[in-house]
């Protein structure tokens, strides 16, 4: 993208953010106003002092070549020439799965979860989109491994247990050593993990 001919697509309020976090890319940047709220007077001047030029204008169409965008058509006849388009969206978290369920939600609209993925209500777990503003695939699964961890954690070592121990199972996001050896836990010698493992 660098010093390609971007053209960005939002409303007011997202479209700031996004030709602000562009022009470090590029500085050849269009940006449609489409949907309200449009950008404050501030707002305008601002983004015109980052360079970015703005139509509010209809679009009428994206014009491209081989899979390639070539523009951005405006409803006035007028063609934005660029080699990207961005779409400014702001996400909104809609779970109502877990609204139904009674999970607490943060004042984002995110499902409140524990380092291990563990919602509001006792054995329920929670991972990706509907838990973190990253809308991004790794971020989901990473998520995913905490829910997971979370859930095998607590089959094996029920989080009541815990409390009435008075030790808690989790340290950091890992299970605490100290409460496994209030459990009698140790860890096995590697002698005795041989054994175990010797075919019969
Ligand atoms: C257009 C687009 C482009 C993207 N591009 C990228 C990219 O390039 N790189 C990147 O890292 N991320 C990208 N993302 C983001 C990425 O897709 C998400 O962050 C990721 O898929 C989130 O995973 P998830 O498991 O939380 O949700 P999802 O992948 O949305 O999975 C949720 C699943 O739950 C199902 N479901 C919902 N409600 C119910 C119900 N009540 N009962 C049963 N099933 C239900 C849905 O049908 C869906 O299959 C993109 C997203 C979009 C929309």
């Amino acid at each position: 993208m660098h010093d390609q001919k971007i053209v960005i697509i939002g409303n007011g309020e997202v479209i700031y953010h996004l030709a602000a976090l562009l022009s470090a890319l590029s500085p050849d940047i269009a940006a449609c106003l489409c949907g309200e709220p449009s950008p404050t007077a501030e707002q305008k001047s601002q983004l015109q002092q980052m360079g970015v030029t703005l139509y509010d204008a209809a679009i009428e169409s994206i014009e491209g070549d081989s899979g390639q965008v070539r523009g951005v058509r405006l409803g006035d006849g007028r063609l934005l020439a660029c080699q990207a388009i961005f779409v400014g969206t702001k996400p909104q978290p809609h779970s109502l799965l877990a609204q139904e369920m009674g999970c607490q939600f943060d004042e984002r609209g995110y499902v409140q979860v524990d380092m291990l993925g563990r919602t509001s209500v006792p054995n329920l777990y929670a991972a990706g989109d509907m838990v973190t503003p990253f809308h991004q695939l790794i971020a989901a699964a990473a998520s995913g491994t905490a829910a997971g961890s979370g859930i095998n954690t607590d089959m094996v070592f029920p989080p009541a247990d815990s409390h009435s121990q008075g030790e808690s199972v989790e340290r950091n996001g890992f299970i605490n050593p100290s409460f496994l050896r209030g459990k009698g836990f140790r860890r096995p010698s590697p002698a005795a993990t041989r054994k175990n493992s010797a075919p019969e």
